[in-house]
């Protein structure tokens, strides 16, 4: 992560692999399910749309993770959180596209923008809550 993506650290990994944990947390919910339903019957760019949410989604139950850590362990680390955040950045879609010399094109993102995954993660971190992480219902992404 650290070479090829410039995201390195230990909180870095840290998010990465919570944020694959709340895909399957997503899954035990049933909100996956609902959701790949959902991308079957749609086109594809709309497919894409859905993708995004369940990424963001499970950004933000990252956040709600690392929240939780603090909480009860208190071992979060001076610049843990900046790891976690800038993780966010080097993987949001317009920032893969535009380092791999590509047009930014939002049709095509799966995951969301930097923005956008940052903004998420924080809100899992700062609300602690999980439905505040509903980005299905979420006017605005
Ligand atoms: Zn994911």
């Amino acid at each position: 992560m650290q070479d090829r993506l410039g995201a390195g650290g230990d909180f870095a990994a840290a998010y990465v692999v919570a944020h694959e944990i709340a895909h399957h947390i997503q899954n035990e919910l049933g909100i996956l399910g609902q959701a790949n339903q959902a991308r079957r019957q749609a086109s594809p760019a709309e497919s894409n749309a859905i993708s995004v949410r369940i990424e963001l989604q499970a950004d933000c139950y990252s956040g709600i993770w690392a929240r939780a850590v603090q909480q009860k362990f208190g071992t979060l680390e001076r610049g843990d959180l900046e790891e976690a955040l800038n993780a966010a950045k080097q993987i949001g879609d317009d920032t893969l596209q535009r380092n791999a010399g590509q047009r930014v094109q939002p049709h095509t993102f799966t995951h969301g923008t930097s923005e956008q995954r940052q903004r998420w993660f924080a809100t899992g971190y700062q609300t602690g809550d999980m439905r505040a992480c509903d980005t299905f219902s979420a006017r605005q992404l």
